[in-house]
């Protein structure tokens, strides 16, 4: 064990603590997980937030933006093989009857959001992952790629930036699967038993999902950078959308494609990359090429203009000018969404509960609480991103950090990634967490945490945090994930619902009360302590670490690029943020209020020092120069963003050595709000 159990806490962290019921947040996610909650159709689930949150003492409203978006309106798939037989795989998933949701007559199709009207016949290459390496390496191997679709596996990069590829290597349409490689021991091929009767996937799964081109920009394609209002002049939203057709499909139903490859063209160990040969039986993953076998796809979607919805509650603090917000997502792009992200809501309103508990005994935070559930976050962090554009010049002055949870949970290993300046309270409020974890009933989330490799991650993309962390605000994102010899998540399929839920994703929603406990004793902390806790300090080691990252990056590039400025910056950085630590204990030694609120709002505003105006080289949106989501992976992040992909993505060794210089000047802002 690595930590004190139990836990000692202060009377108020008790009242909080003990708030918390696994009953009523199953209850709350049972509502949520009842319903149509696609973006733009769900508002009655946004007045249900703002009206419990209200009944808990927030001030709650709803916040609306007028954006694009499209639904599914009908799409085929028709496999012609080379002698002239055909096979039409349904795109649907199961009805199964142990699963009511499954049932619903209102139930989603399975499409892409933001995905292109259109049809598409062609022979079809198997592209692997569908990154631009794998593009790059199929051209290298002589795959040709022109004119033909592409099918793609699902994982290792946002799925919009497959589309994306395909796209831009000349391709007409993608396909993307599921594939049972990714679900670790949990296979049907190693004797496990699927959904509904098991843990294991079951097999007509079909992950929906986004093909924004989100590394570009997130948010509503036709208001880059500003607020989607009714009247907002808009944008031609084709530079972020795809202008080719794209399917969904299951390991099950892509299965005959792949197999119609078998022996044509190249296989995985000649194409020698990473992820690219899965595990559906009777596949070998070859290219195809010269296969004779075809597809023919079609697509329909609606275009719409629609009003979305963003539950906003607030608890003003003393400190009008210290906010703390914390968010989550309530669209899902299925009836379900019991992990993504209800489990997150159910949280949220449980969090709400255990603050009125702590404000009948006369508590007030010093620092504003702001609620948020988002709506449209799938489509590309639309809610969030629309309310940021809308609300950014107070955001500058007054938000002392970001929390999300969006999904909570989808299995028993906690899993955090934050900005450096958040890691201490991250990890030291762990430590007043009981954690339930495989029956073990005497462990803190610190020590099952540590045991499950204890590493606070790097924020990449992916989530609501996107927006708030791109304007140099200080963020932290967590839940709790599955592991290889766990339930496998049926992420964006008809499976992740209340049912998969209480059966094997948090029987007893006894890991959604630790998290839920986490986030609430975090936000607490983070609004009532007199020394806000976070620490600039602790960016000097991360710093310290990209920059070792960067050298073995510009080594195996072989260009020669100076960092000199960068040391020096980062210096400079390491003796102001040392001052900056002096000086705040002074202030505490001396209970000097004045002085203590001084160095508060140096740590408020320091990061935002990280941030480029004009953003990164081709992506102006994405404005920090310390992490930003790779421009080849969508959700994994790149540290020292601009000067790392003029090396790895643009083979552009003056541009990165340019960067280097923006990234030091960028560095030395920060070091300098924090200076005495
Ligand atoms: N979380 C959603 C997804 O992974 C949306 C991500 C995004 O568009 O940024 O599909
Ligand atoms: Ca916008
Ligand atoms: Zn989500
Ligand atoms: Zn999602």
């Amino acid at each position: 064990r690595q930590s004190i159990f139990p836990p000692a806490l202060t009377p108020d962290e008790e009242i909080l603590i003990n708030s918390f019921d696994s009953t009523s947040i199953s209850e709350w996610s049972y509502y949520y997980t009842h319903g149509d909650h696609v973006a733009g159709r769900n508002e009655t689930m946004a007045q249900w937030t703002a009206d419990k949150w209200s009944e808990y003492g927030f001030t709650s409203r709803l916040d609306e933006y007028y954006v694009f978006l499209n639904y599914p309106v009908s799409n085929s798939l028709v496999l012609n093989y080379a002698n002239g037989s055909t096979y039409t795989p349904s795109l649907q998933e199961d009805v199964l009857e142990e699963d009511p949701t499954t049932s619903y007559p209102n139930r989603i199709p399975t499409f892409h959001g933001y995905s292109f009207t259109g049809n598409a016949s062609a022979e079809y290459i198997y592209v692997g992952i569908g990154q631009k390496v794998d593009f790059d390496r199929l051209k290298a191997l002589g795959v040709e790629l022109e004119g033909k679709i592409a099918l793609a596996k699902y994982g290792g990069a946002f799925r919009g930036l497959k589309v994306k590829n395909a796209q831009d290597n000349g391709m007409i349409g993608t396909v993307i699967f599921t594939d049972p490689g990714d679900d670790g021991n949990m296979t049907e091929a190693k004797g496990v038993a699927a959904y509904p009767d098991g843990p294991a996937r079951n097999p007509s799964t079909v992950q929906r999902g986004s093909v924004e081109f989100l590394s570009t920009y997130p948010g509503d394609p036709t208001t880059p950078g500003y607020v989607s209002k009714e009247g907002s002049p808009r944008a031609d939203p084709s530079y972020v959308t795809p202008q080719i057709p794209s399917l969904p499909i299951s390991w099950i139903e892509a299965q005959p494609l792949l197999q119609a490859l078998n022996g044509f063209g190249t296989n995985g160990t000649e194409v020698n990359r990473t992820n690219w040969v899965g595990a559906i039986p009777g596949v070998d993953y070859f290219t195809g090429e010269g296969s004779g076998a075809t597809l023919s796809m079609s697509n329909v979607m609606e275009d719409a203009y629609a009003t979305i919805w963003d539950t906003v509650g607030v608890i003003n603090g003393t400190n009008e000018d210290e906010v703390v917000i914390v968010g989550n997502h309530r669209d899902a792009w299925i009836i379900g969404g019991a992990a993504d992200p209800n489990s997150g809501s159910a949280v949220l309103i449980e969090l709400a509960k255990a603050f009125s508990a702590l404000a009948e005994t006369g508590w007030k935070p010093k620092r504003t609480i702001i609620l948020c559930s988002w709506d449209a976050e799938e489509y590309g962090l639309v809610g969030s991103t629309e309310w940021m554009e809308e609300y950014i010049p107070w955001l500058k002055n007054a938000a002392v950090s970001y929390l999300n949870i969006d999904v909570a949970v989808s299995g028993p290993i906690p899993d955090v990634s934050s900005t450096p300046d958040l890691h201490a309270i991250a990890t030291s409020i762990m430590k007043k967490i009981v954690y339930p974890y495989r029956g073990a009933t005497n462990l803190t989330m610190y020590d099952v945490w540590t045991h499950e490799g204890g590493e606070v991650g790097v924020l990449g993309s992916g989530s609501d945090y996107t927006a708030f962390l791109h304007r140099g605000i200080a963020a932290i994102d967590m839940g709790a994930g599955g592991g290889p010899n766990d339930p496998v998540y049926p992420y964006h399929s008809n499976y992740d619902s209340y049912h998969w839920m209480t059966e094997f994703g948090d029987p007893g929603f006894v890991t959604h009360k630790a998290i839920g406990q986490y986030l609430t004793l975090l936000l607490y902390h983070m609004v009532s302590d007199d020394v806000l806790p976070l620490e600039p300090a602790d960016y000097v080691e991360e710093l310290g670490i990209y920059f070792e990252a960067l050298e073995e990056e510009i080594a195996a590039s072989n260009y020669s690029i100076d960092l000199s400025e960068l040391t020096a910056a980062i210096s400079t950085f390491e003796t102001y943020a040392q001052q900056f630590v002096d000086l705040r204990a002074q202030a505490v030694e001396a209970g000097d209020s004045d002085l203590i609120t001084v160095q508060n709002h140096k740590a408020r505003d320091f990061s935002r020092g990280f941030t480029s105006q004009g953003g990164l080289p081709t992506r102006e949106f994405y404005q920090h120069l310390i992490f930003a989501p790779g421009r080849d992976t969508g959700y994994a992040p790149v540290t020292y963003p601009a000067i790392t992909e003029s090396i790895t993505f643009d083979a552009d060794p003056q541009l990165a050595q340019e960067w280097v210089g923006k990234t030091s000047q960028a560095i030395l802002v920060a070091a300098n709000i924090l200076k005495t």
